[in-house]
């Protein structure tokens, strides 16, 4: 192409209005405008003050340009994907702050993000896009340099914006002004070459964030859609295409004060931008969808296992450059986004009906276009073989887009549900295509599929335990999925409520008092066993195995002690259970590994023999404390390593709090008195303990006595409920009875989960933690607590914390124990404080222990990563 100006792009509908000529011509001869026929922006050049000088073809992404030496030149020695091109790492992910997340497009992360650079100084404003407020169907790009301007840019606009204009007030801006830029791929890709021919541009440019994009709409298609919803232009004073949760909706406001809404998904959206019916001819010919010019990428996590359970929002990332990773780091040490690393196929997976559009369909679209035109575009060369279904897409979304193009008013008149049944149809065909021609991930790189087996409980250390494992798995290795059973029936509404991507397997076996319990169980019990864990009979028993066979990774979950004596008076078979899922998955070749729970005490002869055959085939046993390590050493022969409980390991964010609106009251408590949190038990439900009733009277009567001398002093109590459901029996009764003694005693809300919890500790005073964990969150948010303990966990933990001096066993409470030991700690309470604080990078250094020693197993077993711990 032998051209001196940007006719010849637009001319051949290559142009993307994109405005980077529009601002890097230096006599300002190129104008963009709207095209009303074809709903889209064009540029036009005033030849008179036109120079000749041909920077707008340089600095033009649709021109000529060589992606694959730009991008070695860029990224280095990044590993390269023919789908999202370079990068470092690749997330899941979402603003920390409710409000940011739950009104932009996905997670919120992009203006959580600008937020933080801001803030930090990283940058002094931002290239985004808003409406404009007198023309609220026109997009209007420009430098924001506030919070409320960046806010005020949120959400995806899904017409053609010409972001790149405002570029032109980045170069008049002052000497040492930073910038970053958000824009579509072919925003940063005319970016890209800009920087190329202007230094100042360049230097100017600190982070570019790229926005993924399938394709967008013509203005075309915004008409289609305000057309069907009854309403006429100039009735409409705002519009936005995102936003309200997740997916969101599309919000249009009438001046009347009315709005109208549409569910994202429903079958009018679907007309509207599924369909590509309203694509621009520009997005038919575009092969990038992932902004591979940015220093992080950003979409949709349009991941299965997301999309059924998430309505708040969540973001796909990629990041590219240490630049993005630096930022992405930071801002989650600081709290304010949360991520959760994925594996690159992920992205791939999340997006690929428009990917292999992108990337493999572009090339018969290419040669039907360069068969209707008069000048031809090089034609992408493959490798593979494409089917003939390849051909029909490329042929249909041409058509698609040339009706939305040329007959948008007789297309208001068709049945929605019409349209939509056509466009079902093209993506089954398109859907049949991507299993033929869609390249397949690389088979070389290894991903786990994590079994979790005897997880324990209903209870929030339990939860907090088993949800800082899955975090640190899935960051420091390739995970593809993770299923999870528990020993008994979990309430799935409250817990793990932040986890999308694990699915919950029913409880196998599970004891009832029938008949056909035991005939089911004993069969699947032999059955399964002869067959080396290759049959069972009944359903669940069938689902136990199948998950097995799908899993590369067993892990017994950290937690109580579910093997040895504690529990095993009452619930003697309940043992046999664990330790028969997890000697199953050991008969079928798979590697099990013990996750730093508490074992032992164990005695009984038989009991012994079946613990020590079926533990010492583990790979490796990890155990929480000392005393468990000492049990299996002294009473069974077994090596294991010593760790620390897994809650300890992770961060919480700080902003964590913001979800719960209902806390307020409670919030401000925290926030302005002193205040103590309490978790209870009488011990009703503790095999060791159930028929003690005078220990159980002595409880009660100390804890109330405590709690009144506490407040008397000018305390309020926060009772930390520790199971889920204070419908509880076991818990229920005695909260409200201690809660009806004393006015200055309140009960956190059951929907508040673990790490709400922790986050709420933070704030106090200290804790008196009659439970295990309580103490563990008190200590990771550097908070003294004085442990009333009942099984040994809880004393190896805070001889751990070098805190014995806060402890009390629980067969010698009384009230005035637990008063003198109050009145120790206030009197001491900032060396205390100072010293626990010094001990809790150690502790957690511990605690990320197991994870290390399991990764490190698996290397010596020659299973490749593509990430190493570090
Ligand atoms: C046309 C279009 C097509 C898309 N296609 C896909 C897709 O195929 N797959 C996918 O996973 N995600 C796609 N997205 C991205 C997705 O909708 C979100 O923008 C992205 O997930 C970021 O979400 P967020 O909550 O972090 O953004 P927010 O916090 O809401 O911030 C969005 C930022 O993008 C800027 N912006 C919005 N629209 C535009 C635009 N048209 N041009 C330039 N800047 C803009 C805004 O000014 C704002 O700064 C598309 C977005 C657009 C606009
Ligand atoms: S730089 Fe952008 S607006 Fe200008 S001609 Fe190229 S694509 Fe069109
Ligand atoms: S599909 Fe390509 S050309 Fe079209 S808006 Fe998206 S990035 Fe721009």
């Amino acid at each position: 192409m032998n051209d001196t100006n940007i006719k010849y792009v637009e001319k051949n509908d290559l142009c993307t209005g994109c405005g980077t000529c529009v601002a890097l011509c230096p006599n300002e001869a190129i104008k963009l405008y709207i095209n009303e026929n074809k709903g889209i922006y064009i540029p036009k050049i005033n030849e008179e003050t036109c120079a000749k000088c041909s920077i707008c073809i340089n600095v033009c992404p649709r021109h000529e340009v060589n992606f694959n030496q730009l991008k070695s030149e860029i990224f280095k020695k990044n590993p390269d994907d023919y789908f999202i091109g370079k990068f470092l790492n690749c997330y899941t992910g979402n603003s920390n702050d409710f409000q940011i997340r739950y009104n932009s497009s996905s997670g919120g992360l992009i203006t959580q993000l600008l937020i933080f650079a801001l803030d930090e100084g990283i940058i002094d404003g931002v290239l985004v896009t808003r409406m404009k407020k007198d023309k609220p169907l026109e997009p209007e790009p420009f430098i924001a340099r506030t919070r409320e301007e960046i806010i005020d840019a949120s959400k995806s606009k899904y017409c053609p914006v010409p972001a790149n204009i405002a570029l032109k007030e980045i170069l008049k801006s002052g000497y040492n002004e930073k910038f970053a830029v958000v824009g579509l791929p072919c925003h940063i890709n005319g970016i890209k070459k800009a920087e190329a021919i202007n230094k100042k541009l360049k230097k100017k440019i600190v982070l570019k964030i790229g926005i993924l994009c399938s394709h967008t709409n013509t203005f075309k298609g915004t008409e289609y859609l305000y057309t069907k919803l009854n309403i006429k232009k100039e009735d409409i004073s705002k519009i936005s295409y995102r936003g309200l949760g997740w997916p969101g909706k599309v919000a249009v406001k009438l001046k009347s004060g009315k709005e109208k809404k549409i569910l994202l998904g429903t079958p009018l959206w679907k007309n509207f931008h599924d369909s590509c019916l309203f694509a621009p001819t520009y997005c038919l010919l575009c092969n990038d969808l992932t902004a591979e010019f940015s220093d992080i990428s950003f979409g949709d996590a349009w991941l299965p296992e997301i999309i059924s359970k998430e309505r708040n929002g969540k973001s796909l990332l990629i990041s590219r450059t240490k630049n993005g990773e630096e930022l992405l780091n930071s801002a989650v040490n600081k709290g304010f986004i949360e991520l959760i690393h994925i594996d690159s196929n992920k992205v791939i997976e999340s997006q690929q009906t428009f990917l292999f559009f992108k990337k493999i369909n572009i090339r018969d679209r290419i040669i039907l276009r360069n068969f209707f035109k008069k000048n031809s575009i090089p034609i992408p060369n493959f490798t593979t073989q494409i089917s003939f279904y390849n051909k029909l897409i490329a042929f249909a979304s041409l058509i698609n887009s040339y009706l939305g193009s040329k007959f948008m008013f007789l297309l208001c008149y068709v049945p929605i549900g019409f349209i939509k049944m056509y466009i079902s149809l093209y993506y089954t065909l398109m859907s049949l295509s991507i299993k033929k021609d869609l390249i397949k991930p690389d088979k070389t790189k290894r991903s786990f599929n994590i079994l979790i087996l005897n997880a324990h409980w209903n209870n929030r250390g339990d939860e907090a335990a088993i949800r800082a494992m899955i975090d640190s798995f899935t960051s420091n290795m390739s995970v593809q999925s993770i299923k999870i059973m528990f020993n008994t029936d979990v309430r799935t509404d409250l817990q793990f409520s932040g986890k999308n991507s694990m699915e919950i397997l029913v409880t196998f076996p599970f004891f009832e008092f029938k008949i056909s319990f035991f005939v089911k169980f004993f069969i699947d019990f032999f059955l399964s066993l002869i067959s080396l864990g290759h049959f069972a009979f009944s359903k669940k028993g069938k689902d136990f195995i199948s998950a097995i066979n799908d899993s590369n990774l067993v892990i017994h979950a950290p937690g109580g002690p579910s093997i040895g004596d504690i529990y095993s008076g009452r619930l003697n078979l309940y043992e046999y259970f664990y330790l028969y899922k997890l000697f199953l998955p050991k008969l079928k070749g798979k590697k099990v590994y013990i996750y730093a729970p508490s074992m032992g005490p164990f005695s009984g002869k038989f009991q012994n023999f079946i613990r020590k055959f079926i533990l010492k085939k583990m790979d490796l046993i990890i155990v929480r404390d000392k005393i468990s390590k000492k049990y299996l050493k002294d009473q069974l022969n077994l090596d294991s390593y010593l760790a620390l409980d897994s809650a300890f390991q992770n961060d919480i964010p700080k902003t964590y709090l913001n979800q719960y609106f209902e806390i307020n009251k409670i919030l401000n408590l925290i926030k302005t008195q002193k205040v103590v949190g309490m978790t209870i038990t009488d011990l009703n439900w503790h095999p060791s303990y159930i028929n003690n009733t005078s220990l159980k009277n002595n409880i009660i009567t100390a804890i109330e006595n405590a709690i009144d001398f506490v407040t008397k002093k000018g305390y309020y109590v926060i009772i930390l409920p520790q199971l889920f459901g204070l419908d509880k029996e076991i818990e229920k009764p005695l909260i409200d009875y201690i809660k009806s003694k004393n006015n200055k005693i309140f009960v956190l809300p059951q929907n508040l989960d673990s790490y709400a919890q922790q986050s709420i500790i933070s704030n106090l005073f200290c804790v008196i933690g009659m439970r295990y964990h309580p103490n563990i969150f008190a200590a990771k948010m550097n908070i003294p607590s004085i442990a009333i303990y009942y099984e040994h966990k809880t004393k190896a933990f805070m001889k751990e914390l070098g805190r014995l001096d806060l402890t009390i066993n629980i067969e010698k409470i009384n009230a005035q124990i637990i008063i003198d030991k109050f009145l120790y700690l206030e009197k001491n309470y900032d060396t205390i404080k100072r010293q626990i604080t010094e001990k809790n990078p150690h502790l957690k250094e511990k605690s990320k222990k197991t994870t290390k020693l399991i990764i490190n197993d698996l290397h010596k077993s020659k299973i490749d990563f593509q990430k190493s711990y570090n």
